[in-house]
């Protein structure tokens, strides 16, 4: 299988994301954050989840550093993670307009906070980390490179794992009952499982 087709997928799947964002952090900027939960621990997570998700795919994508690592793809790996992608792009959409001005890159309250439990978040409080995990395997499926195929899954399990109870907390902290009786009524990342 030439590996072309998935790295061309994975930079339609990278401009898409770019572009899924933009309007939200746009118009974000201007609603005032009202808590700040963001440590320097989660900055240096950004930092390494830019490198895993973006950098080390461009890197491996237009030049040949990485090449040492590269493998055989196949057909059915191809299919699985363009599969991946499609859900990925849908999912991370719906996650930021159900979201809308509740949503930031960061742990942070913003003004006006509303707890959102609709839509993509009715059955699962995380669906945007939902869509991000289905993002960085379907990076693993269509990069055959044993480095930059694997970094995102990677860096986005650690920083997920760093990150959600911590979330957890800060919106049981502000919304109190509300926030533990969605939480009895949902799961995390998959429906009914997880
Ligand atoms: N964990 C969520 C949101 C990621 S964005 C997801 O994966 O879909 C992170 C920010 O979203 C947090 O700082 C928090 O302020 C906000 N947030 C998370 N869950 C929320 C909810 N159910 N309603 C409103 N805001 C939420």
């Amino acid at each position: 299988m030439n590996p072309l087709y998935g790295k061309v997928l994975i930079l339609i799947g990278l401009v898409l994301t770019i572009l899924i964002r933009i309007p939200h952090d746009k118009r974000n900027a201007e609603v005032k954050v009202e808590k700040d939960y963001k440590t320097g621990l989660e900055k240096a997570l950004l930092i390494l989840v830019a490198i895993g998700v973006m950098l080390l795919p461009v890197v491996a994508i237009f030049t040949p550093i990485l090449s040492f690592a590269d493998y055989e793809s196949t057909s059915a790996a191809f299919v699985f993670g363009a599969v991946l992608l499609v859900i990925n792009i849908w999912l991370f959409y719906r996650s930021h307009a159900d979201l809308g001005t509740n949503w930031s890159k960061t742990l942070e309250l913003r003004q006006g906070h509303k707890l959102v439990t609709n839509g993509v978040y009715r059955s699962i409080r995380h669906p945007m980390y939902t869509a991000i995990f289905l993002y960085v395997i379907a990076q693993g499926f269509l990069l055959p490179n044993w480095i930059a195929g694997p970094a995102g899954i990677v860096v986005f399990t650690l920083m997920y794992l760093l990150r959600v109870r911590r979330e957890e907390a800060m919106m049981t902290e502000q919304f109190g009952a509300d926030y533990v009786l969605y939480a009895q009524n949902s799961k995390r990342l998959i429906p009914f499982v997880y």
